[in-house]
């Protein structure tokens, strides 16, 4: 019994169909794809018309295996995480030893070894000042916990109208709601979600690049509204150094520094977001490094667990966490089930250990190197608008939006998976990548870039 008739199928396959309001339970006799494509709702994606989805069948290395039977070299590391490869013995055994213990263990009045480790090995990487973490579920996650701890601390001062947040244009910091509510709110669509969207304070984002001359304005707004605001502002939240999802820029270490002194002077807190730029993406282990800025809280995510699941944390201050558990509520107020759960806190502890270990730096310095001899002589093409490298990220921005379902045939062609949004087509390979494999991803770059005159 099969509900879908063939005509339907084929409706789908063109993607170009209108409605796929089917309820019957007969979709088990669908081909994995199209369940795939009428089921499964996958990110940012339109239910009428998905892009196509390219099967995985396993992961090793720097490679994507397809059920088709190509092999892909990942430039995404799986959106920033997969930072030592996939499917990597050192990481597999932390699971594997793991799972025989505990999976799981509820965190409220329990504790365990992974979480222990885990917390030593984050403060033997973290900024010194950065004494007391918080584990929490996902980047998104993460940074809700840092605006709550912001909104805590003032309040157990007894300045509880210091409650709202203010951040720069083109940023980006997840998708739950508050943490939507500080991205971009252009690209963010604020507009769709109306009223309840808590009201932030935005100001322009840098326009100083990392590379040439700081302008010395681009923190007069900021200055402007924290004199007027700063009485109703807990903290300013950013992105160190690399603005990603808001738009791949990369900006100059002096503004961050310059909002470091800004925070001091009205009296808020800094929220550094350092879920993409953690663990050694950008040069550095940390972005803020590269300015030697100090948060007061700092959230951390993605390539923590080198990518293998999710596992975020929100790292802070003594002074910070004190205040908050000397305010009216005596404590924090967030605990989700599956905090520190030890899975992810065991893999998370390899993780930083396979990097503290292994010769990042210079990995980095190598890929760096090579992203710029391969992506910068792209801007002398006509429609390429600029081209941006840090550390080991790559961003061709494009004078047009370019097509993603070209992109993704164009990928298959070159041997490489990137999956550019916008007008922008970047890379960010796994950091083991070698130079044989990066040199491949990079000319598939270079193919891919040409493609769109
Ligand atoms: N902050 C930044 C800077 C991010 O890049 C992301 C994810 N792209 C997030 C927060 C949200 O993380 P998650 O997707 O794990 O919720």
């Amino acid at each position: 019994m099969l509900n879908y008739t063939d005509s339907q199928i084929n409706h789908f396959q063109n993607t170009d169909f209108e409605s796929t309001d089917f309820q019957s339970n007969d979709c088990q006799n669908l081909s994995d794809q199209d369940f795939d494509r009428i089921h499964l709702w996958h990110p940012y994606t339109s239910m009428l018309k998905p892009l196509s989805t390219l099967k995985v069948k396993s992961a090793q290395g720097v490679y994507l295996h397809l059920d088709s039977g190509e092999h892909l070299i990942d430039g995404m590391s799986s959106w920033w995480c997969m930072i030592h490869g996939y499917n990597h013995p050192l990481l597999n055994q932390a699971m594997i030893e793991q799972i025989q213990q505990m999976s799981h263990v509820m965190f409220g009045g329990l504790t365990h070894q992974p979480a222990i480790d885990l917390g030593r090995a984050l403060l033997k990487t973290l900024p010194s000042h950065l004494q007391k973490i918080f584990y929490a579920d996902s980047g998104s996650v993460a940074v809700e916990v840092a605006l709550k701890m912001a909104v805590q601390y003032w309040s157990a001062q007894n300045q509880s109208q210091k409650n709202n947040i203010i951040t720069t244009r083109s940023g980006y910091h997840g998708d739950t709601w508050n943490a939507m509510s500080v991205c971009d709110p252009t690209t963010g669509m604020h507009h769709i979600f109306g009223d309840n969207l808590p009201k932030r304070i935005f100001v322009p984002a840098p326009q100083s690049r990392f590379d040439a001359k700081y302008i010395a304005s681009d923190t007069a707004e900021l200055e402007q509204v924290l004199a007027q605001q700063h009485q109703h502002i807990a903290a300013m939240i950013i992105e160190p150094i690399v603005q990603g999802a808001g738009g791949m820029r990369i900006y100059h270490p002096e503004y961050l520094h310059q909002v470091e002194k800004l925070c001091k002077k009205y009296n808020i807190l800094l929220i550094l977001d350092e879920i993409a730029t953690g663990f050694g993406r950008t040069g550095k282990m940390f972005a803020c490094e590269h300015a030697d800025v100090q948060a007061d809280i700092m959230c951390l995510g993605k390539a923590l667990t080198g990518g293998y699941m999710t596992l975020s944390a929100t790292v802070t201050t003594t002074h910070v966490a004190e205040m908050i558990s000397q305010g009216q509520a005596g404590v924090f107020m967030h605990g989700p089930t599956f905090m520190a759960n030890p899975l992810a806190c065991a893999l998370a502890r390899q993780s930083i250990e396979v990097l503290l270990a292994s010769d990042w730096q210079n990995q980095v310095q190598n890929i760096e190197k090579n992203l710029s001899d391969y992506l910068k002589p792209l801007q002398d093409l006509a429609q390429v608008a600029d081209v941006r490298v840090l550390g080991a990220i790559g961003v061709v921005e494009m004078q047009q939006a370019v097509d993603m379902q070209k992109i993704q045939a164009l990928c298959l062609q070159y041997g490489i998976w990137i999956r550019p949004f916008g007008r922008l087509v970047y890379v960010m390979p796994p950091l083991v990548i070698n130079q044989q494999e990066l040199e491949k991803l990079l000319s598939g770059v270079q193919e891919v870039v040409k493609f769109f005159v």
